[in-house]
């Protein structure tokens, strides 16, 4: 670009559409809904929104792409970003999975929603896919029609924008916009649909491929593609394995299974459900991926699953998510069974995939109570009698940590300490005041002395300990009822919340003046309003 060129999203992004240029197109260019075979993709157009409006942007993710804030705000922005204007260095297309979805196969799935319009490199070489999700339908749509509603474009938006400020691996979003027409949904599929208004979230990632990806092609034996796909795939998005041969498709089926290890800690430790972990919704990144009926625990319960869909057999709960990527895992290892033709070595990826989902979790433990780190011998039964304690009354998981963190260790108030005082601590955890009967508050001081004894071990002094804690136990999550009154809002048009939400955010581990009331257990109200306690 000359410098007195006026600077425009068309020149600010300097696109390089590797994924359509090296991977095979689907012939077809229409929507309709079909069976794409011996493609990757398939090249669609984005519907034309009616009357777009911006109500946020991540400045972070404009700036990793080469975004000015004042770009963002500009019109072609939003003409941009709802699918109005298509730029020429764009090339969009809706890419072809299939997936497992609770527990069976469910053949192709697809882009049903989301249309890729391209890749970018930024100034740093790093690549980013920018889709959006809700700008109409694709040949994967199946029954669905393609869009999205304001309501869960929110919850997408503001969630991997507060995943990834929480360190969680994660895909991002670049903007969200509504755009002035209405969709038609039936909200609690009780046969009673109603208009509400559509939106769209530019999503962000350094690849969106999934596990479902590589399953779709195996499941119908394009073998040569699968093989074609894998290599694209590791040449693009894991360089530094090398060259493919048969040792690289170990070597990086074992990096899968070590990151995806690692994302389901990162959701242990911050209490996220994803509520749909089918193998289509599984990043081959290791990123959290698809914000549909996701949830964060507000009282510490293994059993919570937010997916009304999943009530049943809770298949998707809070307890369950690491066995599930296992389950998962095995699946994506059937897929590429082929490549490498012996069973042993993906066996031995999934044994890596639980000793590494193990080791990283007592570390990751350890550093939620603040040890120096885990201890075999103890710490078991110290984190069993913890979550226990967690459960025997409704205790919100995400303040008792917090409280723990300000708890006095080594102050001589503190071995003086009563019962009643330790109550009052954590008062602000406990949702039903009337549970805390006289076993709970001997099993309550039982387990603090041993906690208290148990840091004495390490000698950390209390104030080095609680920075040390506070850095990994957000005081911010994205609170199911906080998610719902920022959508109440939006729905009658104003954005505020949405951008305060976002801000607050931005910062989750530092208590922020102001903004307590973001902080606080769910209150009562919510207990079970739609939205608040349960999705679909
Ligand atoms: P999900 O459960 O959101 O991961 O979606 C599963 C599959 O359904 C994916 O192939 C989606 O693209 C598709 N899908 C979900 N909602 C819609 C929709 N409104 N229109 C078209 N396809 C959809
Ligand atoms: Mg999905």
């Amino acid at each position: 670009m000359k410098s007195h060129d006026k600077m425009n999203l068309e020149n600010a992004l300097n696109f390089d559409n590797k994924y359509t240029r090296e991977l095979p197109a689907d012939p077809e260019t229409s929507h309709e809904t079909r069976q794409v075979t011996n493609s990757c993709y398939s090249r669609v157009q984005p519907v034309k929104a009616g009357a777009p409006e911006l109500v946020a942007f991540s400045r972070e993710m404009a700036e990793e792409v080469g975004l000015s804030s004042e770009l963002c705000e500009s019109e072609e922005f939003v003409e941009v970003f709802s699918g109005n204007k298509v730029l020429s260095g764009m090339d969009p297309y809706a890419t072809c999975y299939g997936g497992h979805q609770f527990g069976s196969w469910a053949g192709q799935l697809g882009d049903g929603r989301v249309i890729n319009l391209g890749e970018i490199v930024n100034k740093e070489g790093r690549r980013w896919v920018l889709q959006l999700k809700g700008a109409g339908p694709t040949p994967y749509s199946r029954r669905g029609d393609g869009f999205a509603v304001l309501r869960s474009s929110i919850r997408e938006f503001l969630c991997s924008e507060a995943m990834y400020h929480l360190g969680i691996p994660t895909t991002r979003a670049l903007s969200l916009v509504t755009t002035g027409d209405q969709v038609i949904r039936d909200m609690f599929y009780d046969g009673n649909p109603q208009p509400e208004p559509g939106a769209i979230v530019c999503r962000t990632a350094p690849s969106f491929t999934r596990f479902g990806n590589f399953e779709i092609l195996t499941w119908r034996g394009e073998l040569d593609l699968l093989r074609r796909f894998a290599d694209y795939t590791i040449r693009t998005d894991f360089p530094h394995l090398g060259e493919p041969s048969k040792e690289v498709y170990c070597a990086w089926f074992d990096e899968i299974c070590t990151s995806t290890a690692e994302m389901i800690v990162h959701w242990q430790r911050t209490g996220f459900v994803h509520g749909v972990m089918n193998t289509d919704n599984m990043s081959i990144l290791g990123l959290t991926i698809d914000f549909g009926p996701y949830g964060w625990l507000e009282d510490y319960d293994p059993g919570w699953t937010p997916n009304t869909t999943d009530a049943q057999g809770r298949r998707y709960r809070f307890g369950n998510q690491a066995e599930i990527a296992q389950w998962n895992l095995i699946q994506l290892a059937n897929a590429i069974h082929p490549l490498i033709g012996e069973v042993q070595p993906l066996e031995d990826s999934i044994q890596t995939y639980v000793n590494h989902h193990r080791d990283t979790w007592q570390r990751m433990m350890a550093d939620k109570l603040g040890l120096a780190g885990f201890n075999k011998e103890s710490d078991n039964k110290l984190i069993t009698d913890m979550q226990d304690l967690l459960q025997y009354v409704e205790t919100d998981m995400t303040i008792f940590f917090r409280r723990l963190a300000a708890l006095d260790v080594q102050s001589t108030v503190a071995r003086s300490s009563s019962v009643h005082n330790l109550i009052e601590h954590f008062s602000d955890a406990y949702y039903l005041s009337e549970q805390l009967n006289d076993e709970y508050i001997v099993m309550l001081d039982t387990w603090i002395t041993h906690y208290k004894a148990r840091l004495n071990h390490d000698k950390t002094p209390d104030d080095l300990r609680r920075v040390k804690m506070n850095k990994v136990n957000p005081e911010y999550i994205f609170r199911n009822y906080i998610a719902q009154l920022a959508i109440d809002k939006a729905e009658k048009g104003d954005y505020s919340m949405v951008n305060e939400l976002l801000e607050v955010l931005r910062k989750p581990y530092d208590e922020q003046t102001g903004k307590e009331e973001l902080s606080k257990r769910r209150p009562e109200w919510a207990r079970h309003r739609a939205g608040c306690a349960m999705l679909s």
